[in-house]
């Protein structure tokens, strides 16, 4: 890519989009970032909530953490340490057996190192996104992409026709520009028509998805019987990972002795209740009733699960990925 002139849009404030937007800038690039979201993070999101007692809680209902296994990416999460937007969360894993009841495979400590975004796991998109020679557009859904061929150019537009410029290059960072599920989700076409671009398109579908509701709660206490931060679970339905968010590092918003706690279900689980109510986003019932039933396994374990503080309308918050 010459960079002299080059005109980048980057669609999606995820942390793919994030760091190409920040690499390319510091190379020159003119980038303009789009997101359909309220701020920089995607899947690495963090979701505030206020309790009645005006308590403020805030939840990593993506990515919980990440490893690092390459030598480059190394450096440039060192780089993020040494900023402070990302620290090592200390955390020890292991794997519960909902058949038996009983924890195993702890992991040796320190095995892997596991890093988190600070305060929250989209303080890394939110810095990147801020970068000089990133102009970060949030808010905003690219809903058409074409190719101008006689200006050498593409033009974008927002879902509601909105002209949002020309640009060189485009990189989507989500496989929704070129797939039905955007239908789902808009009633629109979407921005990419695939069908266009053969080789990408076979690319695109070869990159998985796995639906997954987020369980977010918070109890007064921590849960006495669980040895762990974060924990699989075997033999369980709805239920694959727990993760204690209030043992993070730099969530100093959580009152001592509260623990807030972020549950994953299971991608057939999601599949079943997807299926069932359709791509669109979930009504307030709906995902009324997932938090129920994850927190009704959640008792089920056997770890004298109290109730949660964390109640608003329906007592506990989901929110459905893919
Ligand atoms: C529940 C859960 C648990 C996970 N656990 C882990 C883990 O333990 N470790 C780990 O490493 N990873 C984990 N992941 C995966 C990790 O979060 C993702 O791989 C990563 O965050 C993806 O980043 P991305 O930038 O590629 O995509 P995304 O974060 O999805 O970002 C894409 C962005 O594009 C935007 N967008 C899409 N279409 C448009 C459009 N037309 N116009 C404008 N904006 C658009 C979206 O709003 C979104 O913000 C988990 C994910 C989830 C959901």
């Amino acid at each position: 890519m010459t960079s002299a002139a080059a005109k980048v849009a980057v669609i999606g404030g995820g942390i793919s989009g994030a760091v190409c937007a920040s690499l390319l800038a510091g190379r020159g690039v003119a980038v303009t970032l789009f997101d359909s979201g309220r701020g920089a993070g995607g899947r690495m999101a963090q979701r505030r909530e206020v309790m009645e007692d005006g308590t403020e809680l805030r939840f990593d209902h993506g990515a919980p953490y990440f490893t690092v296994t390459n030598d480059e990416v190394a450096q440039v999460v060192g780089g993020w340490e040494a900023r402070g937007i990302v620290a090592e969360w200390k955390a020890m894993f292991a794997c519960f057996d909902r058949a038996t009841g009983k924890f195993t495979d702890f992991e040796k400590e320190g095995s892997t190192k596991k890093y988190v975004g600070v305060p929250g796991m989209n303080s890394i998109c939110k810095s990147l996104c801020s970068e000089d020679g990133v102009v970060a557009k949030f808010g905003v859904t690219v809903g058409k992409m074409d190719w101008l061929q006689d200006r050498s150019s593409w033009s974008l537009a927002s879902l509601d026709g909105k002209d949002l410029g020309n640009f060189d290059y485009v990189v989507a960072t989500d496989k929704n520009v070129g797939s039905p599920r955007f239908s789902g989700l808009t009633g629109r076409p979407p921005p990419l028509d695939l069908s266009l671009f053969p080789r990408l398109s076979v690319m695109v579908q070869d990159i998985p998805v796995r639906p997954c509701f987020a369980l977010m709660v918070a109890f007064s206490e921590p849960l006495a019987m669980v040895p762990v931060h974060g924990f699989s679970f075997n033999n369980s339905d709805s239920l694959s990972w727990a993760f204690c968010d209030s043992s993070k590092p730099g969530r100093a918003c959580v009152p001592p002795n509260r623990q807030s706690w972020v549950l994953h279900s299971t991608a057939e689980y999601a599949s079943k209740v997807i299926n069932h109510i359709g791509p669109r986003k979930p009504s307030v019932d709906a995902l009324a009733k997932v938090a129920e039933e994850l927190f009704r396994e959640f008792q089920a374990t056997g770890l004298s699960i109290p109730q949660p503080i964390f109640m608003k309308a329906h007592r506990c918050h989901c929110y459905r990925w893919r």
